[in-house]
């Protein structure tokens, strides 16, 4: 399959992937200090317990609480003084996995010999690049070919980071490898391909879509790797707000109008609508959903995938749904007029529809729906509520600490209203590779459509003059809510204002 001229290039390859793997695993250590590997592994695995970081001589480590009595006896008998923090057992399981497969990561790459000519050096690379990504959460993976290096790296929570350094030359190899995984063209380099696969880490299926742009220097490969277990978020945890939280009960409780949700790609819509659904979802009601892809297979629940290519799918989709006799329809995007048109009158003759669209926050949402040619009364009557989000990282919770705020910091806080002297910050640990953060969380912007608001829609003003109403009404800002959340201890104050700067975006 691969353009390889002779064995000694592949022998070659092959003893320069064994590098490769080396720098994979010695990328680990950093600034947790090895406290996953202070305590032996098989122990660890047996006590499901795990060191997250240092503090001074004392290792900090992370155990379900039934097993505190004997990992303290365990410490004691190696003479390690140890401070313990609770997990849970799937958290240590998954934290273990990730060291099993550095672990496995280190005994491939002492045996040269074993490798055979050919593809298996890198299809072991991508796996276990794929493996260890996943692990850590990552949700794409970068391979980006430069003049020297092919460089990969992983997002997690949003951020990239990098992964490892792989030379250049090893480039081809790895995009035919991936190509033939996804089943795109592996002689076409030149033209942007897409494809996809699934593969299993742990007892997990992950599907893996791929995508191939040619760059300057050869061929930049995205794959975006989805669990395809639901994450199950009641509304509760989603990041609202309590009185935001009773806003939105009541919105989506309603027995018809629309509901809008706005944001940039990957800002978290797509939980939120699935939350909502779940928490309105009973078997009196006949719920449907049109999605673009279906991301989640929720049982009782239609879900009809937007088929390729076709133009304003989601309008054509949604007529026919209008004809299955529903209660409850999700949209999954309102990117043209017709969509946006048909929702409305479904809203309109007693249905109760929920979509996203593309916005910076919500009243910019609302001005989308005004702007597509759709008479502002229409609007009006049908519309219940506009929420708009953006996901902030949460403080790492197996490191997080309080400290005195900064000068800096409490001028902040008396500017958004409040009056906190400590925040929260995580330290950085195992459990967060280091960054002091895991996990993320939407800070929420929520419109709620009130009569007089809904009289200010028929008028059609400004923006500017509704947003100021809106605000004067009930809305708070997306960066207040950030704030709060910091105040709550779940973020960090730095973390709350990039909320700020994205305003614009
Ligand atoms: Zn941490």
């Amino acid at each position: 399959m691969m353009a390889r001229s002779s064995a000694a290039e592949a022998l070659r390859d092959a003893v320069e992937a064994q590098e490769l793997l080396t720098v994979v695993e010695s990328f680990e250590e950093s600034n947790v200090e090895a406290a996953h590997s202070a305590l032996p592994f098989e122990k660890a695995r047996e006590l499901e317990c795990l060191g997250l970081r240092w503090k001074g001589n004392v290792l900090v480590v992370g155990a379900p609480e039934e097993r505190w009595f004997e990992v303290e006896d365990f410490a004691d008998s190696i003479g390690q003084q140890i401070e313990l923090v609770a997990t849970t057992p799937a958290e240590i399981k998954e934290a273990l996995s990730l060291t099993a497969t550095l672990q496995k990561v280190e005994k491939t790459s002492i045996d040269v010999s074993r490798i055979e000519v050919g593809e298996a050096p890198i299809s072991n690379l991508i796996q276990q690049i794929i493996e260890r990504s996943v692990l850590e959460r990552a949700s794409d993976l970068h391979f980006e070919t430069y003049a020297e290096h092919v460089v990969v790296r992983a997002r997690v929570d949003g951020r990239l980071r990098d992964l490892v350094k792989l030379p250049a030359r090893l480039a081809p190899a790895i995009s035919s490898r991936i190509k033939v995984l996804a089943q795109m063209n592996i002689v076409e380099r030149r033209r942007p391909q897409d494809g996809q696969f699934s593969t299993t880490v742990g007892d997990r299926q992950v599907d893996v879509r791929a995508s191939s742009v040619a760059t300057v220097h050869g061929e930049k490969i995205v794959l975006r790797l989805h669990d395809a277990r639901k994450p199950n978020v009641d509304l509760g945890s989603l990041g609202m707000g309590e009185d935001q939280l009773v806003t939105f009960s009541k919105m989506i409780n309603a027995s018809n109008g629309l509901i809008l949700v706005a944001g940039p790609t990957g800002s978290g819509k797509t939980t939120t609508l699935h939350s909502a659904l779940q928490a309105v979802a009973t078997s009196e009601k006949n719920v449907i959903t049109i999605e673009d892809p279906v991301e989640y297979v929720v049982p009782g629940i239609n879900q009809i995938p937007v088929l390729d290519g076709a133009n304003s799918g989601f309008a054509v989709q949604l007529r026919a749904v209008l004809r299955q006799d529903p209660d409850i329809i999700l949209v999954g995007e309102t990117r043209d007029a017709e969509t946006a048109r048909i929702s409305v009158q479904a809203a309109l003759t007693g249905h109760l529809v929920f979509t996203s669209i593309h916005a910076t926050d919500s009243v910019g949402a609302l001005y989308r729906l005004l702007q597509m040619d759709i008479e502002s009364h229409l609007i009006a009557s049908a519309i219940r509520g506009v929420v708009s989000q953006r996901l902030i990282r949460m403080n790492c919770r197996f490191c997080s600490e309080g400290y005195k705020a900064t000068a800096q910091e409490l001028v902040t806080l008396e500017h958004y209203g409040f009056k906190a002297k400590t925040l929260i910050r995580g330290v950085g640990c195992t459990m967060c590779g280091g960054s002091g953060y895991r996990d993320r969380i939407a800070a929420y912007q929520i419109l709620n459509i009130t009569e007089e608001l809904a009289e200010l829609i028929v008028k059609h003003p400004e923006p500017n003059e509704f947003r100021r109403k809106a605000l004067e009404s009930n809305m708070t800002t997306m960066d207040h809510e950030g704030v709060r959340l910091a105040v709550e201890g779940i973020t960090t104050l730095d973390e709350a204002l990039t909320l700020m700067v994205n305003n614009n975006d």
